[in-house]
């Protein structure tokens, strides 16, 4: 099932170019009021309203998804867990480049850890990116994000992808210079989500699927989950033994080589195997 946000906040079944408007799914939600849990409810609630969207698809109008604005997949995100240099060749790339290292020791994430991003970055494909220090090298960097499903605490590394509800296509933009990670990556609208959640029966093992990215049409990134360093069952069983990973999480797993700098005026076009494909307007603030 592919699962997409659209226009004012409207809930859609990707099939094809088109989108069925199922947004009267979500009626089956529970009634909230505050405090609000610190969990996405429709992913939390994901299973259960399968069969509600399925009902609602019937006769839904449809609607061709050239024409509607793609809002984040996962619209109250608890955290946005993210991973460092977890390709071999853009440790590599970073190494060799003062403009993406800064005079910094490029660290293993093995012995560095994950970072965390403010959530407040998180918007969807159709908002476009908006520079925030036209004066410094910002940066794309395309990701595989796994979309958290439910609690998942001290869970192994076996059995850690079956606590993933879906995955889409990440850009974890990117200023350069010599602060903390968690400061250059979460300048609002620096964490694109898209186009829309896959749900995790549609993929099975996330470790076969090509990333691309171009800007202006020209190629920049081209790799393979399978060349991640540290897998995404392993990322999930280790940040759970720092924390619990809760329903509508955001895991960036890492971006391989090739990343480079955008100015406003880019477009930025990312697609992932069997994820779909975003394509990105950069602006300036
Ligand atoms: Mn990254």
């Amino acid at each position: 099932m592919k699962l997409c946000r659209f226009n004012d906040n409207r809930l859609g079944l990707v099939e094809g170019d088109h989108l069925l408007d199922v947004t009267a799914a979500l009626d089956a939600l529970p009634a909230y009021r505050y405090p609000l849990p610190n969990t996405d409810q429709l992913i939390e609630n994901i299973d259960m309203l399968r069969p509600k969207i399925l009902e609602a698809a019937k006769g839904a109008k449809s609607i061709p998804l050239a024409g509607v604005t793609l809002l984040s997949p996962v619209a109250n995100p608890g955290k946005v867990v993210a991973a460092p240099v977890n390709y071999q060749a853009h440790f590599d790339e970073a190494e060799a480049d003062e403009g993406i290292r800064f005079g910094k020791e490029i660290v293993k994430i093995q012995t560095i850890g994950l970072f965390l991003k403010a959530t407040s970055s998180v918007q969807g494909a159709s908002a476009g990116v908006v520079i925030n220090h036209a004066d410094r090298r910002n940066d794309h960097e395309i990701e595989l994000v796994a979309v958290i499903g439910k609690p998942a605490r001290n869970v192994s590394v076996e059995n850690a992808l079956d606590y993933v509800a879906g995955y889409c296509i990440g850009l974890d933009m990117t200023v350069r210079g010599p602060e903390e990670r968690s400061m250059r990556k979460s300048i609002d609208t620096y964490t694109v989500l898209g186009p829309w959640l896959t749900t995790a029966d549609e993929i099975g093992d996330p470790h076969s699927l090509q990333l691309v990215l171009t800007v202006n049409g020209q190629p920049r990134q081209n790799n393979n989950t399978g060349n991640l360093l540290i897998k995404v069952r392993e990322l999930i069983a280790w940040a759970s033994t720092y924390y619990t990973l809760q329903p509508g999480d955001i895991f960036m797993t890492g971006t391989p080589d090739g990343v480079g700098p955008v100015i406003p005026g880019d477009t930025i076009d990312a697609r992932i195997d069997k994820l779909g494909a975003i394509s990105v307007k950069v602006r300036a603030a």
